[in-house]
């Protein structure tokens, strides 16, 4: 029989572990399941606005929000999700591993996964000199030739942890303005080891075992440059993979999850919280307060199904 918990909360960045902070500390029953701790969060190498830190690495802040979790009842299990479904009496929730969790609500809070730059050589060079993530894979570059790629505050951050580190860094933006904070643009722009290419798409990735040169593209002119380097780290932004629920709830034309001021989604029992959802500011403390607001609204939903029907908390009972 599957497991049975008042709770399951899928995804255990800051959305998801705050709700279970807050879902354990009202006594529910709670699950997280998740692919990893921390999700986007886990690959900051610094979180400066975080409030209460200085600076604090962003995978030590999520240890530290992981384990408030769990101090207060959270149950987790490092699982990828299959189908999300709606029966009778409870969501029931399959892994890829085939397990089976039931649960009277749920919060969906599983963030968003990396996009790809769906040039020629990404795939061929992923993990053998294209990477996703500087704080994870910058260490296997040291005093080597980067190249970050894009223009928010992933990729600023990214080249500013890569200069510590790498040799030389190129940052290279399709557009003359970005659109991460002023705060790091400056610093990007006034450290001497990075080299900033603006205008400029890559078009190929080329090597033979490794990455070992980019071809770059001028948008205005066409001009096509080639720069020799040793790796090439994508931050051009998250989507979300809404295959699991998008027969469930309510998604938008970007796929993420419709929620109203309570964090409810379209189905009832059903909240969201953090990236996944259609909230307009994606930001750390953001989605700790959405992931909160969630569990809150869980709770009052759970207690109104608990008062009224009392046999559907009673797993044992049909
Ligand atoms: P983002 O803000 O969506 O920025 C993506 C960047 O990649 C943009 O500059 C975009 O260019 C560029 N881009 C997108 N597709 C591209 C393509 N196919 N080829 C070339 N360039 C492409 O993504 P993000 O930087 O990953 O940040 C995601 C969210 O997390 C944001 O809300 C961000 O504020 C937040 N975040 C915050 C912090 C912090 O507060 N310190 C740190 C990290 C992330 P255009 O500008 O031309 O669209």
């Amino acid at each position: 029989m599957a497991e049975q918990y008042d709770l399951i909360i899928i995804g255990g960045g800051p959305a998801g572990l705050t709700a279970g902070i807050y879902a354990s500390r009202r006594n529910l029953k709670t699950l997280i399941i998740t692919k990893n701790i921390g999700g986007q969060a886990s690959n900051a190498s610094w979180v400066e606005n975080y409030p209460g830190f200085d600076k604090v690495g962003g995978f030590e802040l999520m240890q530290k929000f992981q384990k408030q979790a769990e101090s207060f009842g959270s149950q987790f299990k490092y699982e990828e999700i299959a189908k999300v479904e709606k029966t009778n009496k409870h969501f029931s929730v399959k892994t890829v591993t085939g397990n089976e969790y039931q649960a009277i609500s749920l919060i969906l809070a599983f963030g968003k996964t990396p996009s790809n730059l769906n040039v020629p050589g990404e795939k061929e060079f992923t993990g053998k000199g294209v990477a996703y993530c500087a704080t994870c894979d910058g260490p296997l570059f040291k005093n080597k030739i980067v190249a970050v790629i894009g223009g928010g505050n992933s990729a600023l951050e990214s080249a500013d942890y890569m200069s510590q580190i790498a040799q030389k860094v190129f940052l290279i933006h399709r557009r003359s303005e970005f659109r991460g904070e002023e705060l790091l643009v400056e610093r990007v722009k006034s450290n001497p080891k990075i080299e900033l290419k603006l205008e400029k798409v890559v078009t190929e990735i080329k090597g033979d075992k490794f990455v070992k040169e980019i071809t770059i593209e001028d948008v205005n002119t066409k001009a096509k440059d080639s720069l020799k380097l040793d790796g090439i780290f994508i931050e051009i932004g998250y989507s979300v993979d809404a295959s699991a629920i998008k027969d469930l709830v309510k998604i938008n034309d970007k796929n993420e999850i419709i929620i109203d001021e309570a964090c409810q989604t379209s189905l009832a029992g059903v909240l969201a919280a953090g990236d996944v959802t259609n909230i307009k500011f994606k930001q750390i403390v953001i989605s700790a307060a959405e992931g909160a607001k969630a569990a809150l609204t869980a709770y009052k939903y759970i207690q109104d199904i608990k008062g009224v029907k009392e046999a559907i908390f009673d797993w044992g009972k049909k």
